[in-house]
């Protein structure tokens, strides 16, 4: 077992993915950048560190889950960061969900400092992180992705090998476009029968007896029909991973109508303020275009 992790950034996927490999005997070494946060990971018996070069130093795997490309080249190429520190023979492990361009060019950086890159980003939200039931998709050279397997096996549950570096990406984009259409057009679809007077229930139970019952907008659907919008997984992330779908469908040529017309739906409830929401409130705009709520008593269970 690798024993030795430098963790960077705790936030709502870092911070249960950090404890669970604490939980797991490995010893962590967690940085983030607002101090606070890596509090319960001191407390269950992580050493924090003071920068991620000081994450980085001792560590065999150095693990990083940040916001967006910005926040991912500052803390591997800025001043005290990574790449200052990292071992040579060490792996960078990236759950990140960023460009696959900005990926493949940290991935070429670390490997000139003898070290190995892997794209890994996830799906699972904040539950499959806490419960370590996370779906991985990684990019980078098989052999490195069979010695990160001991590691990503505490945190998530499936492991698909995507190709070279920055296939992980590429998968991750294709899945939040498709998963992010699905929540939206629901949604459309659910103003549209509220509007018309069908009550949300009725709706849902017409949609769980015919083909569009999915399992993503039956675990969605209590949240949006009590307006509990607690992130999960942030519009502003949602959105962020939709700009970074049409960055790489533009350059691969590939049209994407819908994901364009989806992406301008969540650009428009960002603008009004509602980034830091799930995504799932994407509803609140298409109900205040529309007039109507689409809200049950109906209770959500996570
Ligand atoms: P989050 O709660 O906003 O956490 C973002 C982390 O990045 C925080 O630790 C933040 O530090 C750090 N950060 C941002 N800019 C930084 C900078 N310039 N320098 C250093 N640290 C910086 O986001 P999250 O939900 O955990 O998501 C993290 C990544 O996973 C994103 O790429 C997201 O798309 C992806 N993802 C999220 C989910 C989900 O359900 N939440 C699911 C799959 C994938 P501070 O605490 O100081 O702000």
């Amino acid at each position: 077992m690798t024993s030795s992790v430098g963790f960077i950034g705790l936030g709502i996927m870092g911070q249960p993915m950090a404890m669970n490999l604490v939980k797991a005997g490995y010893r962590v070494a967690a940085y983030n950048r607002t101090a606070g946060k890596a509090e319960p990971l001191g407390a269950a018996g992580a050493k924090i560190a003071s920068s991620p070069a000081e994450a980085a130093r001792e560590a065999d795997i150095v693990y990083t889950i940040l916001s967006d490309s910005a926040a991912m080249e500052e803390v591997t190429l800025g001043k005290s960061g990574i790449l200052e520190a990292i071992r040579p023979g060490a792996l960078l492990i990236d759950s990140s969900t960023i460009s696959p361009t900005v990926s493949r060019k940290l991935a070429c950086q670390t490997a000139g400092k003898g070290a190995s890159f892997l794209d890994a980003p996830v799906t699972g939200s904040k539950h499959g992180a806490e419960k370590g039931e996370l779906t991985f998709m990684i990019g980078g050279h098989r052999e490195d992705f069979e010695r990160a397997l001991p590691l990503l096996q505490v945190l998530g549950k499936k492991h698909i090998y995507c190709g070279p570096h920055g296939a992980g990406l590429s998968a991750k984009l294709a899945q939040n476009a498709i998963q992010s259409t699905m929540v939206e057009i629901f949604c459309e679809g659910f103003v549209l029968a509220a509007k018309a007077g069908v009550k949300p229930e009725t709706m849902m139970e017409i949609i769980q007896s015919s083909l569009a019952r999915a399992a993503l907008t039956d675990f969605k659907a209590p949240f949006i029909f009590q307006g509990d919008f607690t992130p999960y997984f942030p519009l502003k992330w949602m959105h962020k991973d939709l700009e970074l779908a049409m960055e790489a469908a533009y350059a691969q040529g590939v049209p994407m109508p819908a994901t364009s017309a989806v992406k301008e739906v969540y650009a428009a409830a960002k603008a009004q303020g509602k980034g830091d929401l799930d995504y799932a409130a994407v509803v609140t705009f298409l109900e205040e275009l529309a007039g109507v709520k689409v809200r049950t008593s109906q209770k959500a269970e996570p």
